[in-house]
């Protein structure tokens, strides 16, 4: 089959290879549309430290299953199917308290959906592969995991109907946090350095939006625009800069939540002053992947029309045309761009 091949950092290549045997417990699906996403781009120029090269690229995907392993008895060929991209132990101590996005033993190993098939490891098969409902097309579908850790956010954060929200960072995660605020918020403020993120942002419900571009205190800025100044009930950071991080405490009121949720370079770090958390009892909060009851939920929004493909796919290319797909991947050109294996 074709795959593209991640070989090194910036060195990932279009492929035909043999597909292995099936594994026990394992389901071969074939894969209808795949997504990139932020991810993606991270192990485009750095590698990841759980995946040894060569291995196939892309993690989000929806597809058609074509074979199952030794064992396996809820899927069969023909069921169309979305996995998230790990799968939680069940047996740790933090599973066992419920907890499983802080699982001892998180099974992350999903990579393989830009490709013609993609294989799906046993343990997601028994614990993040799920069915996709009758009539949700696969590009809406293949947005499940992305999905997922936003539903995870948005349900850490505390968010209550006619709330202020701001969600810095209009890229595919902050989107999806303003397509969900956007049902229960009364007011969705967006940031963000470029003005075509912030004019999708406006379409998927954002009430006002600010860019954030040369600002010398956008935290000041976003205070400004909130109620009475006080500001926001709910501030969310979806960029992943300490100094990002940092500002988002300061667009908090007294009492709200800063959900402190773009992952930052490892070893980098921010200063709260303790007045924030003690007389202003910010609540900061770090939130990070998804569990199987958030994957769940977010298959059932994509069936109920909540969130669609249309919000965030810009382009679609088929994978042939892998360099144009890297290419729009680093240079962050347009949110997510739909891959299609099968050609067209
Ligand atoms: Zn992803
Ligand atoms: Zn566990």
């Amino acid at each position: 089959m074709k795959a593209a091949m991640f070989l090194g950092p910036e060195d990932v290549q279009l492929q035909e290879i043999e597909l292995p045997p099936l594994g026990p417990g394992e389901v071969r699906a074939r894969v209808d549309v795949a997504l990139t996403c932020g991810t993606d781009r991270k192990m485009y120029l750095r590698g990841h430290p759980l995946f040894e090269p060569p291995f196939i690229f892309g993690h989000e995907f929806a597809g058609t299953v074509t074979e199952v392993g030794a064992g396996v008895e809820r899927f069969r060929p023909g069921m169309r199917v979305v996995a998230a991209n790990s799968a939680p132990c069940g047996t740790c101590f933090y599973c066992m308290r419920r907890a499983p996005s802080m699982c001892e033993d998180l099974f992350i190993r999903l990579s393989g959906a830009f490709a013609e098939y993609i294989d799906v490891p046993a343990p997601i098969v028994a614990k993040n592969l799920l069915v996709v409902p009758e009539g949700v097309a696969a590009r809406d579908a293949a947005l499940v995991e992305p999905l997922a850790c936003v539903v995870h956010g948005i349900e850490r954060s505390g968010l209550r109907l006619g709330d202020t929200v701001v969600v810095n960072g209009a890229g595919p995660i902050g989107l999806l946090f303003v397509r969900l605020a956007a049902g229960k918020a009364g007011r969705v403020l967006v940031t963000d350095v470029r003005d075509d993120r912030l004019v999708r942002a406006m379409r998927l419900g954002a009430d006002t939006t600010l860019n954030v571009g040369g600002l010398d205190d956008p935290a000041a800025a976003v205070r400004e625009r909130t109620n009475g100044g006080r500001g926001a009930d709910v501030a969310i950071e979806a960029v992943g800069l300490p100094e990002t991080w940092e500002a988002t405490v300061r667009m908090v009121r007294k009492g709200g939540v800063a959900n402190l949720f773009g992952g930052c370079p490892s070893g980098t770090r921010i200063t709260v002053d303790t007045s924030t958390i003690h007389y202003d009892e910010v609540q900061i909060r770090g939130v990070f992947h998804h569990t199987p009851r958030h994957v769940r939920a977010a298959l059932e929004l994509i069936a109920g029309g909540a969130v669609t493909g249309a919000d965030l796919i810009t382009g679609e290319l088929p994978l042939d045309r892998l360099d144009d797909i890297l290419s729009a991947l680093v240079g962050h050109d347009g949110i997510k761009t739909a891959v299609l294996p099968q050609g067209r």
